[in-house]
């Protein structure tokens, strides 16, 4: 090949790499010009791997990378001690509130987790979760995308215990280490998150759902959706529609 036909199409792969190469790969184009055809390989793989990494960067831009992945508090604690823990725990003013301590119930691994703000007066009354109007209407929600209450999922809230109103953030802040441990140990291929509430906490933000609705966050690796928490929605009927598309990346996700 001559010179000059080298040339023209090293200038050819300049024009082609310039959106994609930093100014330092540009640095190198005066060696381009002594080429060899090894160079122009080189360059090649080079504007190749540029390309990948712009598309896994492409890919990233739809999970917001923010979560922890340091272990939790309660480290090596198994499951059973960790209820036991929790089931003897007055370390917030919830205690003095309750009737009882709900530390969640489901499978283990789980295909999908599901995480709510906290107990309500009837769950507290019936010492159980996701029960209720609210509770009937999420498990429908997951039989709509093929997901068996009873063999696919584990519930929980990021607070295990009713305190009258919303849990304030000192007694969010208090029982939040139980459930860092608690999704270790559910190890969920998926976390659906059910609320506003719930999603800021787990991902330390302070978000509105329009923000936080439509990405995939990942919490210690495990991909999130957040949605919109099923009494809510029977509140705000218009919302059923964003549940559902929700749902529909909540399948996906499984099926990856
Ligand atoms: S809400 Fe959590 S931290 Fe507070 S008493 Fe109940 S289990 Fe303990």
């Amino acid at each position: 090949m001559s010179k000059l036909k080298h040339l023209e199409e090293v200038e050819n792969l300049l024009k082609l790499a310039n959106t994609a190469f930093s100014d330092d790969y540009l640095t190198e184009k005066k060696d381009l010009y002594e080429i060899k055809p090894h160079k122009v390989n080189s360059f090649l793989k080079r504007k190749h791997f540029e390309e990948k990494k712009e598309e896994i960067r492409a890919t990233e831009n739809n999970y917001e990378l923010n979560s922890p992945t340091k272990k939790s508090e309660f480290g090596d604690i198994n499951y059973f001690d960790l209820e036991k823990i929790v089931l003897n725990c007055s370390k917030c003013e919830a205690a003095n509130f309750r009737k009882n301590i709900i530390f969640g119930k489901g499978v283990r691994p789980a295909t999908l987790m599901a995480i709510g703000e906290g107990p309500g007066r009837e769950e507290d009354n019936n010492n159980d979760l996701f029960i209720g109007k609210s509770g009937q209407y999420l498990h429908k929600w997951l039989e709509a995308i093929e997901v068996n209450s009873n063999e696919d999922v584990y519930f929980t809230n990021i607070v295990k215990c009713f305190s009258g109103s919303n849990p304030t953030q000192s007694i969010v802040d208090s029982c939040f280490p139980y459930l860092e441990r608690q999704i270790e140990l559910v190890n969920p291929k998926v976390i659906l998150i059910l609320g506003k509430i719930a999603a800021n906490n787990i991902f330390k933000q302070n978000l509105g759902m329009k923000d936080m609705r439509g990405k995939i966050y990942t919490y210690k690796r495990i991909p999130c959706i957040v949605t919109y928490h099923p009494a809510a929605v029977l509140r705000n009927p218009h919302w059923r529609r964003p549940v559902w598309e929700d749902l529909k990346k909540v399948k996906q996700l499984i099926e990856i």
